[in-house]
């Protein structure tokens, strides 16, 4: 039964893997990270927020407070910081997490240095650099434009297509710069909605 049954699986994956999934279903997922996160589950939290960060075609601003605190809980402290400022940048005091960002960025930034601290400069680059292996990959497709090099962004009239910032349009990340956009610190022009 099992061999009959797996191909058609994989097909069914794949043609969902096709299909870009709607917003409401990025923001589905993202509520339930959110939910993961204070459930305590945080490693399931992480899952869901990287499957919108990787995915979805503009970034909501409120995921940058969402994986900067989840991160947090996961000893992520330099990843955190650099979400949560942006976080801050972009919403300034009138966001909706606005109290918690500024907490979340304290702890993190009093443990990041506690960390600094305690470890020599080597030891702490090497901690920041190999957070994700890329499955092995020297390239990853750039999370920003999803491949193509290019993003969009929906003016008044119509659709304005440029360059991907990012990926500058080639549509892929070294594995380094991978880990660099998950950190939060590759940001040429922040892709951000506001
Ligand atoms: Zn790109």
């Amino acid at each position: 039964m099992r061999f009959i049954i797996s191909p058609f699986l994989l097909f069914f994956i794949f043609s969902l893997h096709g299909q870009s999934l709607s917003e409401s279903e990025y923001y589905r997922r993202m509520d339930y990270g959110h939910q993961l996160m204070i459930a305590g589950d945080y490693q399931a939290a992480q899952t869901e927020f990287m499957f919108v960060l990787e995915n979805m075609a503009v970034i909501p601003t409120n995921l940058a407070y969402l994986f900067g605190r989840n991160s947090f809980h996961l000893a992520l402290y330099k990843q955190s910081v650099n979400w949560l400022n942006k976080y801050l940048q972009l919403k300034g005091t009138k966001g909706q997490y606005y109290k918690e960002a500024i907490q979340y960025l304290q702890f993190s930034e009093d443990r990041y240095m506690e960390l600094q601290r305690s470890l020599k400069q080597d030891q702490s680059n090497a901690l920041i650099s190999s957070k994700y292996d890329c499955g092995g990959l020297s390239k990853m497709i750039c999370p920003v434009c999803k491949g193509s090099g290019v993003i969009f962004k929906q003016g008044i009239f119509d659709i304005h297509y440029q360059t991907c910032p990012y990926s500058s349009g080639e549509g892929y990340l070294s594995c380094k710069d991978y880990n660099l956009f998950m950190m939060g610190v590759l940001s040429p022009q922040d892709s951000l909605s506001r």
